[in-house]
């Protein structure tokens, strides 16, 4: 079981696997005044640099599940790097479905909600997982500016603008399904170029190291295209944030 091939090539050399850089990590784990010994599932959690850093800065303990194998190996070992291994388990596997034996104080799902059909089934998911009370994370592209045509939204690598909402759209839509947002940390520019241009020189060292692979044309064709593309679209129109959610009092509990 595992991803397709090209992700596990263009993002091998990633600790992160989204606009977000390590800060803003450590502004999120900050912002949602984390508690040690505090439980944190992670559904889709890729190299499991969120996890091994909260492990580590706020003494939380947590499982992350991806379907990566490498991630899931890379994962392993940042753990035991950060001398967190002992708090963080991480296991390969398909995260549909997953819900954890023991309730969670904050349930996850960065940068990977098709896992569930969407945002809705994802926060669907993660709440069967979680505590009275807990917080649901959501990391989740948006539109920085609405795309003026379908090629543009195409050129984000989007199938169309209906797959993304703008930002105030986007926050409305989880007060529709219950939800109230108490925090919010968004990418930029910045984070975009470290998550894309980062792809481009793992891309070149691979090829020098695997001219023969079935995958070097596609390999090549991607590195001489997607500066560009990144540039023209990605960088413009699309924005990312990780969205802190709980569930609405009803009208007596207020
Ligand atoms: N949350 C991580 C990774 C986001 S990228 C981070 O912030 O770095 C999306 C991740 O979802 C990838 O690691 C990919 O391997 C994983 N993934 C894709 N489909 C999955 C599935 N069905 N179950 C579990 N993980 C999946």
């Amino acid at each position: 079981m595992d991803i397709p091939r090209i992700f596990n090539i263009t993002e091998s050399a990633h600790r992160i696997h989204n606009p977000f850089t390590p800060e803003k990590f450590a502004t999120l784990g900050a912002a949602l005044r984390l508690e040690p010994e505090g439980r944190v599932l992670d559904l889709g959690s890729g190299s499991g640099e969120m996890l091994c850093t909260w492990a580590r800065d706020h003494g939380i303990v947590g499982t992350g599940i991806d379907m990566s194998q490498l991630f899931s190996e890379q994962a392993k070992r940042r753990a035991e790097e950060l001398g967190v291994a002992d708090r963080i388990e991480f296991i390969h596997g398909d995260a549909t479905g997953y819900v954890s034996d023991e309730k969670v104080d904050v349930a996850a799902c960065v940068g990977a909600t098709w896992i569930a059909g969407g945002v809705a089934g994802t926060i669907e998911l993660l709440a069967r997982s979680l505590r009275a009370g807990g917080i649901i994370l959501i990391g989740e592209p948006y539109w920085r500016q609405l795309p003026p045509t379908e090629d543009v939204a195409k050129g984000c690598l989007a199938n169309a603008i209906s797959d993304f909402l703008v930002l105030p759209e986007l926050i409305a839509s989880f007060g529709r399904l219950g939800y109230d947002v108490v925090e919010m940390v968004l990418a930029n520019q910045d984070g975009w170029d470290r998550y894309e241009a980062a792809k481009w020189l793992t891309m070149r060292r691979w090829l020098e190291a695997n001219p023969a692979d079935e995958l070097a044309q596609e390999v090549q064709s991607k590195l001489a295209s997607e500066p560009e593309r990144h540039a023209a679209y990605t960088r413009e129109y699309l924005g990312w944030g990780v969205f802190a959610l709980i569930s609405r009092l009803s009208p007596g509990q207020a």
